[in-house]
């Protein structure tokens, strides 16, 4: 790891500024889902234990202003029931009030502030704002991997102004893990592609292409490539506009001797509902008035034989409309097999929003290596991208 982590530094008596990942869902005054929150604990507790000062710092969805509804005070409650402690907690993220109850904080203790995005300067990364936060700190650690591809106050501006930065225990398993998909990952290496649009995974694709020995396509991206090569998708989901490209990426592959598999049957759909007719059909015949919503068996048995051998395996988007229980079966096959891989010892990397929120939904989760927090974040990373929250920290 080159850059300084959260080891890496003496945090006795310092105010140690953490920017962490609560935008937690939050249902009727209660956090819904503390995924995000549990895994900020190392960190928080680290501090404690080393009697620093914790001041922790997140934004909670997208307000516009100050708005109730987006407080981060039923988390305040809810973090100081997973630590034992009484959490504090301040009605705003700068000014006066803030700075006093800093003053006041003592070895050992916590503070979240509230919801920083209530100031649009967070998000324009204002160098005032940015000063402001860094004001109240003598060391910032970043642990926020979720929010570390924006460039905003909190997470990019603030480390400017810090002396000493860190990254967190968080978003260092986060790094370590999605860098052993771009760098030196054990082989055979697989990518297994799905989700929406292939139009979000381009990037990715190109980025993994001189990377990966197979490529595993499913979902509505797949769509895109069956049309290109000729296959009738009917009312599936699919973009025209992204025909040549999937023609481009197909010969790419073909060119670098690099598998790149679609599905050869399917599960179409009379309507995008779970109520709809459905039937398991192979590729060449899909209705022209029905729509691809999932893989079908022999495409999963494809996917497993693959799978079966792989050293490493990163899998970003998921197989069918998983949302749809009759259409969930290709996700969740997929991630049994990656479960079942890795308790053999291969090493499998669940990136994307969506990816973890079916993977959670098999009741998989701390089946696989790593599923990462971030969903934007970690498709950003996978494209080979400097993410910004993590360039602010500086390197050791
Ligand atoms: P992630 O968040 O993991 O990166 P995406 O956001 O790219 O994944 O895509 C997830 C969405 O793709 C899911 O909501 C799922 O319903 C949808 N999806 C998957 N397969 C299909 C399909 N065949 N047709 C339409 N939508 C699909
Ligand atoms: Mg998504």
């Amino acid at each position: 790891m080159k850059k300084i982590t959260i080891d890496d530094l003496n945090l006795k008596g310092k105010r140690v500024l953490v920017r962490v990942d609560f935008n937690v869902p939050i249902e009727n005054g209660k956090v819904a889902d503390d995924t995000r929150i549990r895994e900020s604990l190392p960190t928080i507790r680290k501090i404690i234990e080393s009697g620093g000062k914790a001041i922790l710092i997140s934004h909670l969805g997208r307000p516009k202003g100050f708005d109730e509804k987006y407080s981060l005070k039923p988390i305040a409650e809810h973090l100081s029931k997973l630590l034992g402690i009484s959490v504090k907690f301040t009605p705003d993220c700068i000014g006066e009030e803030v700075r006093k109850m800093v003053s006041e904080l003592k070895e050992g203790e916590v503070l979240l502030l509230e919801n920083v995005r209530f100031h649009p300067e967070e998000e324009k990364n204002d160098e005032n704002f940015a000063k402001e936060l860094a004001s109240i700190a003598d060391v910032y650690i970043n642990d926020a991997f979720g929010s570390a591809h924006r460039a905003h106050a909190s997470t990019e501006g603030v480390a400017r102004f810090v002396k000493e930065t860190a990254i967190g225990y968080l978003m260092k398993k986060e790094i370590e893990y999605l860098s052993k998909a771009l760098t030196n990952p054990e082989k055979p290496y697989v990518a297994i592609l799905g989700g929406a649009k292939v139009s979000d995974k381009i990037q990715v694709i190109k980025n993994l292409m001189d990377k990966v020995d197979a490529f595993l396509i499913g979902g509505g991206m797949a769509n895109t490539f069956l049309k290109a090569k000729g296959y009738e998708v009917g009312k599936s989901l699919v973009e025209n506009d992204k025909i040549e490209l999937a023609k481009e990426i197909l010969s790419e592959a073909e060119k670098r001797n690099i598998k790149f598999i679609l599905p050869v049957d399917c599960v179409i759909a009379s309507e995008f509902s779970n109520n709809a007719n459905f039937e398991i059909t192979s590729v060449d015949k899909v209705k022209p008035d029905w729509m691809i919503l999932d893989i079908g068996p022999k495409t999963i048995e494809t996917f497993k034989d693959v799978l079966k051998d792989a050293k490493t395996v990163v899998w970003n988007g998921p197989m069918g409309v998983f949302e749809f229980d009759n259409f969930a079966k290709g996700t969740f096959e997929i991630a049994k097999v990656l479960a079942e891989i890795t308790s053999k010892g291969a090493v499998t990397i669940v990136g994307g929003g969506d990816s973890a929120s079916a993977i959670s939904k098999a009741g998989l989760s701390d089946k696989v290596s790593h599923v990462s927090t971030g969903g934007g974040a970690s498709l950003e990373f996978l494209e080979g991208k400097e993410l910004p929250g993590i360039s602010a920290i500086k390197d050791k």
